[in-house]
């Protein structure tokens, strides 16, 4: 099969076509044909050897989106033909944080696909049955494909978290990058009103147009009264953190009384305050947001199928032009999503 093989970490041009053997599937694994791989951020961090995890040669990709062709003699959930998404963390499936559906908190993890285990980025995958969810009907691969990593983490922090209903306040930090834009999405669907906070004025007609309500630029991390003001001294329902220390004590600032913080990202690492005084009197909770689950990433395919939420693909690219995707992407001139099609 044709894969690209990262045999090195580096420039974007370690990413070369080769032809390798087509892998064979396992008792508990499933042989699909990748119809799409996404090319995420992670996948350049990856590449450059940040993450020692990942020991080339590897073949990365973890925004796939694929039909199966066979199954090993332990799977019985899937048949060849489904057409099937995957999450790219592998957990064990049988410790007690997995066996009470906290599989991000699995600490018998078996890596991730893309990183521990060959990803997308190839004609061919063998994957574990457990990482797979079928599509809705008629949902297209070129859409399923970005559910786990660009909505599942907002998903989970605007309906599993924030439990939002129609006509609620949604803030959402850092709304100009993909999940912040997918944040707008599914606030918007489900009815509720979104403010969108972002530092650079040149995104806000962008953001307008992807169904942000109100778009709020705060460059210095300062928009607590913003959203007060917006929201008649009230405050935000609920807070979907993607940028962390830099904006959170605006964020706590947003806060109307009984109100809850998600953090899905902190892009700094640096500790900040929380007043306990005002957890008290506020009521608010602060709550941390991985990756959906299996369950969760199915419920998220339905939800973006029925509400017609679609990710905006900048590109679609042939697969031996990874390089080129990689670069394109580095250059931060891309606006939505970039797509490697085997
Ligand atoms: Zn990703
Ligand atoms: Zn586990």
């Amino acid at each position: 099969m044709k894969a690209i093989v990262m045999d090195e970490f580096g420039e974007p041009d370690v990413l070369k076509m080769q032809e390798i053997p087509r892998p064979l599937p396992g008792a508990d694994e499933v042989l699909v044909r990748i119809k799409c791989c996404g090319v995420c951020h992670l996948d350049l961090i990856l590449r450059s050897g940040m993450r020692s995890r990942v020991k080339p040669p590897r073949i990365l990709g973890h925004e796939l989106a694929a039909e199966v062709l066979e199954v090993g003699a332990n799977v019985d959930d899937f048949v060849p033909g489904d057409r099937i998404t995957s999450f790219n963390f592998q957990a064990c499936g049988k410790c007690a944080d997995c066996l009470r559906g906290r599989p991000s908190l699995c600490r018998q993890t078996l890596g991730d696909i893309g990183q521990t285990r060959d990803g997308g980025y190839a004609e061919y995958a063998v994957l574990l049955a457990s990482n797979l969810v079928k599509l809705p009907d008629g949902m297209l691969f070129e859409h399923a494909c970005f559910a786990a990593c660009v909505y599942g983490p907002p998903y989970k922090a605007i309906r599993g978290v924030g439990k939002i209903q129609p006509g609620q306040t949604v803030v959402i930090t850092g709304a100009s990058g993909g999940l912040g834009l997918a944040a707008i999405q599914i606030t918007k669907s489900l009815g509720a009103r979104s403010i969108a906070i972002t530092s650079n004025a040149s995104k806000v007609d962008r953001l307008k147009a992807l169904g942000a309500d109100e778009v709020v630029v705060s460059p210095d991390g300062a928009f607590g009264e913003d959203v007060r003001q917006l929201t008649k001294g009230r405050g935000a329902d609920l807070v979907v953190e993607l940028i962390g220390s830099p904006t959170f004590h605006g964020s706590l600032r947003s806060l109307a009384p009984g109100g809850r913080i998600a953090v899905v990202g902190e892009l700094h690492g640096t500790p900040v305050e929380i007043n306990l005084g005002l957890l008290i009197i506020k009521e608010f909770e602060l709550h941390g947001v991985q990756s959906a689950n299996r369950a969760e990433l199915q419920e998220i395919l339905q939800f973006m199928h029925d509400n017609a939420i679609e990710p905006t693909i900048w590109k679609s690219l042939p697969l031996d032009k990874a390089a080129e995707a990689h670069r394109e992407l580095a250059n931060r001139e891309v606006i939505g999503r970039v797509l490697l099609v085997p």
